[in-house]
């Protein structure tokens, strides 16, 4: 079984246990009802929907993941949306820091 992402009931699982705040702007999440923009969505950090993994696999609020869109990650911490917001290395969950070490 998986889900409309193509994850595995296990792994989204895991992640749904990992990710208790949006990853990137670390904001609490809300039920699509509350805030289309602020309910979670998928987010594949390397934007390759190939690479279904624990490490590439996290949920984000619908406003980051669109605004991300193809970018890169190091690139998209370096636009106005990330920076209006403080979305920063510093600012990001383990998984994101963990993902920029690694050359994202
Ligand atoms: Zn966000």
């Amino acid at each position: 079984m998986a889900n409309n992402w193509n994850i595995p009931a296990e792994l989204e699982k895991e992640v749904r246990e990992r990710d208790k705040i949006y990853v990137y702007c670390g904001n609490e999440f809300l039920s699509h009802k509350e805030s289309t923009k602020a309910s979670a969505s998928w987010e594949h950090i390397i934007n390759d929907a190939s690479i279904i993994t624990k490490e590439n696999i996290c949920l984000c609020c619908r406003g980051c993941n669109a605004s991300k869109g193809q970018k890169q990650l190091s690139a998209w911490l370096q636009t106005k949306y990330c920076k209006e917001r403080g979305i920063n290395s510093d600012s990001n969950a383990p998984i994101i820091k963990r993902a920029i070490a690694n050359g994202q």
